[in-house]
């Protein structure tokens, strides 16, 4: 899959493995392995949604606009 704008990752730090992101994911693209969330790249279409559920705020996109506020 090609390199988006939207590009989403996890913190290494933070996670707590809650599986919110999981759940929430519309592509099944995240999973929770070892309490840290996991992005398949294969199929996160950079939705962002799994950020604006995040009750950690670890997952980060990279212009920034999908985190959501402390
Ligand atoms: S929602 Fe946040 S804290 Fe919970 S598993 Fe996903 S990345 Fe980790
Ligand atoms: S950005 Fe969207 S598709 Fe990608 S892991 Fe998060 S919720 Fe799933």
């Amino acid at each position: 899959m090609a390199e988006t704008a939207h590009q989403i990752w996890v913190a290494e730090t933070g996670c707590i493995g809650c599986g919110m992101c999981a759940r929430v994911c519309p592509c099944g693209a995240m999973s929770v392995v070892d309490k840290q969330a996991v992005i398949d790249y294969e199929r996160c279409i950079s939705c962002g949604m799994c950020a604006t559920k995040c009750p950690k705020h670890v997952i980060h996109d990279t212009l920034g606009i999908f985190a959501a506020a402390e």
